[in-house]
């Protein structure tokens, strides 16, 4: 089969469209170190980067040990965990989810506290709990207990935060600008449950300490899901919104979905602008929107209606299902991705299947592969720029990775990695993390680990793969190497337990 020059035109200033350059990428990523930097200046006129301190300091080594309560929150449903950290980098986690109900989803935010209290009551006197968990804590009877919380806090301390706002469907009266920790402690006292909530913790920092259980030099927890964003460990003396550090190095919640959203850098189409518009949160969150699971689908039903409309694919006949918002899902693209048969067979199948396409020439099938291609990879392209900046904002002067032992350091007359640097200056920058990388020794210590979560990153075929081309184009030959990319596991469970852990040591 072949294209036609009309289908191979529109193919082509698409690739134009939604291809970043290596180039694109240094520009993308030295805007983005930036707005780190403003962010930890407290300068939000000039970032987007809301960069919250998370209070969680301290350095994991893998062999703490004892057990701990874990509250995930953050959807329909809710999970309590018993994690039992084993030494040795070894977990033995336990847990038990319990629905939210839409009557709860509304309800005061006393009831559902209640609620959650009780659960945990009951997960706690079937489990044993208590006896359990004597062995390891044997003078206290009062269990600690790591909160996961998704969605927006400020936080004033490790085991305090105000809840900025609900999303995802939730709407409780009576939580919006209290502190979450105390509801929840207010409700388990309430209902006699021994249980004391340690500390509060976002679900990229989780991840991040999950990962560090395994891997202590875990230097980043990343998401790519339903939504994207990252956390990473800052040298705590540059972090200028902190009034008093206590600690050398803190955890920072970066909040990159939000990266760039007046669009000066990202290159927006008008596919992702018209996402954008008609997203119930326009003009934030435009990176996520370019990223995550949530979006991407939507992406690329934009764009094959273009191409519909202008008569170059399926005869320029669309069909009630792929005219709906939001009907193309990010799963359907990892399926169109992973069709390698000659005739693109399961790519029919989907269209006509989900769609109610019918995709009589081969062509057209190409052409919907192709482009689910442009926007697979354009995430995940976007994602290893995220992940590059932030490994050159660790290892620039006043990072925390500044000290000594990464084969990726910087010294002083390197510090090409500097905010304003452009292309060219940034060019530089590759060919010296080159030299540096090339001649140095690896061994554990000196890897700069990141623990990823979510099923854009787990399941999207080649994402992880185009990320790590994207990070040896920005950090040189050897990131692959020197930056493993590794799946986090239960961040939300291991990661809340581990931030029990360390508030409870540092109490
Ligand atoms: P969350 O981020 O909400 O905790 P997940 O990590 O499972 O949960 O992410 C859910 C998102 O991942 C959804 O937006 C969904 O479209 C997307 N997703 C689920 N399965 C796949 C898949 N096979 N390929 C690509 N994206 C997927």
């Amino acid at each position: 089969t072949k294209w036609s020059d009309k289908q191979s035109k529109a193919l082509a200033d698409l690739t134009e469209e939604f291809t970043l350059s290596t180039a694109q990428l240094e520009h993308l990523t030295a805007a983005f170190i930036d707005q780190m930097q403003s962010g930890l200046a407290g300068d939000h006129k000039s970032s987007d980067l809301a960069m919250i301190p998370t209070f969680v300091s301290g350095r994991l080594d893998g062999q703490e040990r004892g057990s701990y309560l874990a509250l995930d929150l953050g959807g329909t449903n809710f999970r309590v965990c018993l994690i039992t950290l084993k030494g040795n980098h070894d977990v033995e986690p336990n847990s038990e989810s319990f629905k939210v109900t839409e009557h709860l989803q509304e309800a005061h935010i006393s009831e559902l506290m209640d609620f959650i209290a009780i659960s945990i009551k009951d997960f706690i006197t079937r489990e044993h709990i208590s006896s359990k968990i004597a062995k390891h804590r044997s003078n206290s009877n009062t269990l600690e207990l790591g909160f996961t919380f998704s969605f927006p806090v400020t936080q004033t301390a490790i085991d305090a935060g105000m809840l900025l706002r609900w999303t995802k469907g939730f709407n409780c009266p009576g939580a919006v600008g209290s502190d979450i920790v105390q509801l929840l402690q207010e409700a388990l006292d309430r209902k006699e449950v021994k249980v004391h909530v340690a500390a509060l913790v976002n679900d990229t920092v989780g991840t991040l300490l999950a990962h560090s259980y395994k891997y202590p030099n875990t230097f980043i927890g990343a998401i790519f899901g339903t939504g994207t964003n990252g956390a990473y460990v800052e040298a705590t003396r540059s972090i200028k919104t902190m009034p008093t550090p206590t600690a050398k190095e803190m955890i920072i919640n970066i909040e990159w979905g939000n990266f760039d959203k007046d669009k000066r850098f990202l290159p927006v189409t008008p596919f992702d602008n018209k996402l954008d518009r008609e997203s119930i949160n326009p003009g934030v969150h435009v990176f996520e929107k370019m990223i995550s699971g949530m979006y991407l689908g939507e992406i690329t039903r934009n764009i094959l209606l273009h191409l519909i409309d202008r008569r170059l694919l399926f005869d320029g006949t669309s069909s009630q299902k792929l005219n709906a918002h939001w009907s193309f899902k990010t799963e359907f693209m990892s399926q169109i991705e992973s069709d390698t048969s000659p005739n693109l067979t399961s790519i029919a199948q989907i269209l006509k299947q989900k769609l109610e396409i019918c995709s009589k020439a081969q062509i057209d099938r190409e052409i919907v592969k192709a482009v689910c291609e442009l926007v697979g990879k354009r995430a995940a392209r976007l994602s290893a720029m995220a992940t590059a900046a932030v490994v050159r904002k660790g290892l620039s002067d006043g990072g925390h990775l500044a000290g000594d032992g990464y084969p990726l350091k910087l010294s002083e007359k390197h510090r090409v990695f500097d905010t304003a640097a452009g292309v060219n200056k940034s060019e530089t920058a590759v060919e010296k993390v080159h030299e540096r990388t090339d001649s140095a020794v690896v061994h554990d210590g000196n890897l700069i680990h990141v623990g990823i979560d979510g099923s854009v990153f787990k399941l999207y075929p080649h994402f992880e793969e185009r990320m790590v081309e994207g990070l040896t184009e920005l950090l040189g030959s050897r990131a692959k190497d020197l930056v493993p990319l590794n799946i986090a596991e239960d961040g939300s469970g291991v990661g809340a337990a581990l931030a029990a852990l360390i508030a409870t040591k540092n109490a």
